[in-house]
């Protein structure tokens, strides 16, 4: 299995940079609209269609590829986005960001980039950088105004689990239920409050202003998601070394529709739900799932319906509370419950039912429930 991780420096960007940047921007735009003309999302399609009309750039075949595929997922998200009954805008870059997975080199703690025949770009890496890739073979380069991300791969061996997590996520916080029996919550209502702030700054601008707005937006919220992703960051390097510490897997739900994420993100407006939730839920998935494969350690998906439904102690359908009602009494056991608790169980539960490996006998169990429940409600 091949695990995957990015690592970050600054560097400056120089004039000739800014150009290929920019460059690459006008290309990765002309292939959306030749895809959105064109009617088509694949990458082959999308070659055949938009290849001919980059012939008018200047820029090497590399940047060329790199752009018709960044244009895929551009026009894949949009068409997603236009599915789910949302009307998105028609997709326009203006962001300066080049992805590349070919042509670069790293030769003496330089990355070296082609910028056209014969002449190369040189940025100096920093220490950090140099020695986190040393042992790895780096896959792709991102080069932003200022920013430059590698990442870099390395091929891990499964581990064989002695059992696994649950992961819940809520708005405020993010849930662990472990076979072990133990339950730990991480707050990220820090997070949350971020988020809350940036909504605020969003709302108090004029309508009307359609192209401010998207100036003070786009740079305000690049800041606020960097803050948002910071929190994250701790909160998923702490419940995979509390796995990796434990020879565990990871549980986690299927997050698809966003219908989901719009039911969780309760007594907000319908864009923060939809937006800042469905992105930063994803986010903290991601983030999991990538360090959890570094470490080798198995990742679950599991179907996510009625996981906050069910008595995660008999089964029973829990009557339907208010998602403010942070307790829930099960009508059958009478047991009170912890709501993301109980969520966390139930998607260990679901999780360890299609584990493709054996468990020590009290973690089986029947689904949903998981070992002694006494010992572990207050
Ligand atoms: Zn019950």
């Amino acid at each position: 299995m091949r695990a995957v991780k990015a690592v970050q420096q600054h560097y400056r960007s120089s004039p000739e940079i800014l150009r290929m940047l920019d460059g690459f921007r006008l290309m990765l735009n002309a292939c959306v609209q030749v895809g959105l003309a064109e009617n088509v999302t694949s990458l082959k399609a999308l070659s055949l269609k938009a290849y001919k009309q980059l012939a008018a750039y200047d820029a090497m075949s590399y940047y060329k590829l790199c752009a018709i595929s960044g244009a895929t997922g551009i026009l894949r998200n949009y068409r997603r986005a236009a599915r789910h009954g949302e009307k998105p805008t028609t997709p326009y870059v203006r962001r300066l960001r080049l992805t590349t997975c070919y042509g670069f080199k790293i030769k003496d703690g330089n990355l070296l980039l082609p910028h056209h025949p014969g002449t190369t770009i040189r940025i100096p890496l920093t220490p950090h950088v140099q020695t986190t890739i040393r042992k790895h073979a780096v896959r792709s380069v991102t080069l932003t105004q200022g920013k430059l991300s590698l990442a870099y791969a390395k091929q891990v061996a499964e581990i064989r689990p002695d059992g696994f997590i649950g992961i819940d996520r809520n708005l405020n916080n993010v849930t662990v239920a472990a076979t072990d029996g133990s339950i730990m919550k991480h707050d990220l209502s820090e997070a949350t409050r971020v988020k809350a702030t940036y909504r605020e700054v969003r709302s108090r601008m004029k309508r009307n202003d359609v192209r401010i707005r998207r100036e003070i937006t786009s740079k305000y919220g690049r800041k606020q998601r960097e803050k948002v992703v910071r929190i994250l960051h701790q909160a998923s390097k702490m419940i995979v070394q509390q796995a990796k510490d434990r020879d565990f897997g990871i549980v986690m739900e299927r997050l698809t529709g966003v219908r989901k994420l719009y039911q969780r993100g309760y007594g907000q407006g319908r864009w923060y739900r939809g937006r800042m939730n469905s992105w930063s839920y994803g986010e903290l998935q991601r983030q999991i799932e990538y360090k959890a494969r570094w470490e080798g350690l198995p990742v679950i998906y599991v179907h996510p319906h009625g996981t906050s439904a069910k008595c995660s102690i008999c089964g029973s359908r829990m009557a339907r509370i208010p998602e403010e009602n942070r307790k829930l009494k099960c009508p059958s056991c009478r047991v009170n419950v912890d709501r993301d608790e109980n969520a966390a169980r139930n998607i260990l539960a679901r999780g360890v039912r299609f584990a493709p490996v054996a468990l020590p006998a009290e973690a089986m169990g029947q689904e949903p429930s998981i070992g002694n429940p006494e010992s572990r409600w207050k």
